[in-house]
C-alpha cells in the first residue's frame, strides 16, 4: 500500500492546485449566490456579484463570515441545497447557548470522509490497521470523521466512541488496535490507564491521531514515550466539516490543508486584511466544493500561521501550524468548545448574578474546568447543606448547556478578585 489516499491529488503540483481552486471557486460562489439568499444579500451590502469573482486572486473581495451569522441563519439560513439532499447533520455548541448545526449531502459526507482517510494514510494507516476511534459519537463530529475514514481506508475500525476506559483497554489489547484515535487529553488518560495495569506489554498501537483541543509539543512526546507510538494532530470545525480539514503526515511539523476542498486565508483579525504567507493571524477557510453547507471566508477565530514548504512526505497541501490562540474568547475544556458567555448565561437563568469566575489548569494531562461563581446577598447561606445542593444544581444546569461537567464552588458576594471594578472572567493556567 501507498502512503497516500489520493496520490495524484495530494502531491499535485502547486499550479494544479490553484487551477483546482479557481474553477471550483467560481462554480461556488454561483451556487451559494443562486441558492443561499443570506449570503447574496451580504455580497449585495459589499457591492458584489458571481462576475466580480474570477480566481482566487478575488476572493479578499467576499464578505466573510462569522458564528453570528450562523446564529442569526439558524438553522436553514446558510443552507445550500433543498433539505431532499441532505443525508446528516453534526452539531456543536454555538455562543449563547443556540448550537451550530451544520447539514451535508451524501456527497459532503463522501468528501469528508475522503479527508479523514487522508489522514489515516499519512500516520501509515492500511487495510491491516486495527483502528480504535475513541471520539465522541454521535452530534460532535470526532467519532464519525474518523470511522468514515478508517472504513475507507479498510481498517477494521473500533467504533468505541469516548468514556468507558475497562471496554476500550479490553478492546485494545483483545483486538490489537494499532491506531488509536481520540482527544490528547484521553490518550494521556488511557497512557495512564495502561501503566496502572500493568498492560503496556499487550498493547500494539503504533501511530495515534489527536485532536479537538490544544496540545503541547512536551505532551506529544510524553504521549509518544508512554505508548511507544508516533502521536499525530489533526484539526477540523463541524463548521467546515469535522477533522481533516487539515491533518499531520510523518514530518510532525504542522498540519497539511486539504486545499483541493477549502481554501485558506490568514487575516489580521481586527483589520480583516489578508496577511502574506508566513504571517501570524487568523484562519480563514473558504469551502470551495461544500452542497449542504457552502461557508465562504468563515473566520475560524484561530490564530495559526500557513506554510507551503516542501515536506518529506511529498505532500504538496500547504501546511498549517498547530492554533497558537484564539481571536475570541471561546476556551477549548476537554474538547468541547465553551465560551463564557454560554456560562453566563446559566447563572443568570438560575438567579444568580455574572459574578464568576473560570479556572481552566490540566493536571495529568487532563484538563480541570471550576467555575466560582458569587452567591447574591439574599441567596447567601452560610447553611453549608443548602450551598451543597445550590452547587449540585448548578453542576447540572452547565452541563446541560455546555455538555461537560464543571466543578462549581459557591463563594461569598464580592469574593472575586476584580481588576478595574470588572471580575476577571477566565484563569487559564494550562501551559499549551
Ligand atoms: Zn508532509
Amino acid at each position: 500500500m501507498g502512503k497516500y489516499y489520493q496520490p495524484e491529488i495530494e502531491t499535485a503540483s502547486v499550479e494544479q492546485i490553484k487551477s483546482w481552486q479557481n474553477e471550483k471557486l467560481v462554480k461556488q460562489i454561483k451556487h451559494v449566490w443562486d441558492n443561499v439568499p443570506y449570503y447574496r444579500n451580504k455580497m449585495e451590502e459589499k457591492g458584489i456579484t458571481p462576475d466580480d469573482i474570477k480566481s482566487i486572486d478575488d476572493l479578499h473581495k467576499l464578505p466573510f463570515l462569522t458564528k453570528d451569522d450562523l446564529r442569526e441563519a439558524y438553522p436553514y439560513g446558510l443552507l445550500g441545497t433543498d433539505l431532499k439532499n441532505c443525508v446528516r447533520i453534526q452539531s456543536t455548541s454555538g455562543t449563547t447557548g443556540k448550537r451550530v448545526v451544520a447539514f451535508y449531502t451524501q456527497e459532503d459526507v463522501e468528501i469528508w470522509e475522503e479527508c479523514c482517510a487522508r489522514a489515516i494514510m499519512a500516520v501509515g494507516g492500511t487495510n491491516e490497521d486495527v483502528c480504535q476511534v475513541a471520539y465522541g459519537y454521535g452530534l460532535f463530529t470526532g467519532g464519525p470523521g474518523l470511522n468514515g475514514g478508517s472504513h475507507k481506508v479498510g481498517c477494521l475500525t473500533l467504533p468505541m466512541s469516548s468514556g468507558n476506559t475497562e471496554r476500550q483497554l479490553q478492546f485494545m489489547t483483545d483486538l490489537g488496535a494499532t491506531i488509536l484515535c481520540c482527544t490528547p487529553s484521553y490518550a494521556a488518560y488511557l497512557a495512564e490507564s495502561i501503566h496502572e495495569r500493568g498492560l503496556r506489554d499487550q498493547i500494539k498501537l503504533r501511530a495515534g491521531i489527536f485532536g479537538a483541543e490544544a496540545w503541547s509539543e512536551n505532551m506529544r512526546r510524553d504521549i509518544e514515550k508512554s505508548l511507544g507510538i508516533k502521536a499525530y494532530d489533526i484539526y477540523g470545525l463541524t463548521e467546515i466539516s469535522g477533522p481533516g480539514v487539515s491533518f499531520e503526515c510523518e514530518a510532525q511539523t504542522g498540519m497539511h490543508i486539504n486545499e483541493d476542498h477549502f481554501i485558506a486565508e490568514i487575516i489580521d483579525p481586527d483589520t480583516g486584511e489578508v496577511l502574506p504567507e508566513g504571517s501570524k493571524g487568523e484562519l480563514v477557510f473558504t469551502c470551495i466544493d461544500k452542497e449542504a453547507f457552502p461557508l465562504l471566508r468563515y473566520r475560524t477565530r484561530d490564530i495559526c500561521v500557513l506554510t507551503r514548504n516542501k515536506c518529506s512526505c511529498g505532500r504538496t497541501f500547504i501546511k498549517m501550524t498547530k492554533p497558537m490562540g484564539r481571536s475570541d474568547d471561546m476556551l477549548i475544556i476537554r474538547g468541547v468548545n465553551v465560551f463564557p458567555s454560554q456560562i453566563e448565561t446559566v447563572l443568570l437563568q438560575q438567579g444568580y448574578q455574572a459574578n464568576y469566575q473560570i479556572v481552566v489548569d490540566r493536571v495529568n494531562n487532563t484538563d480541570t474546568f471550576e467555575v466560582l461563581v458569587e452567591m447574591t446577598p439574599d441567596l447567601f447561606s452560610d447553611n453549608l447543606g443548602k450551598i451543597t445542593e445550590m452547587e449540585k444544581e448548578l453542576v447540572l444546569a452547565l452541563k446541560a448547556m455546555l455538555g461537560i461537567q464543571a466543578k462549581v464552588k459557591l463563594v461569598a458576594p464580592k469574593s472575586i478578585a476584580r481588576s478595574e471594578g470588572k471580575a476577571v472572567r477566565v484563569i487559564d493556567k494550562r501551559k499549551i
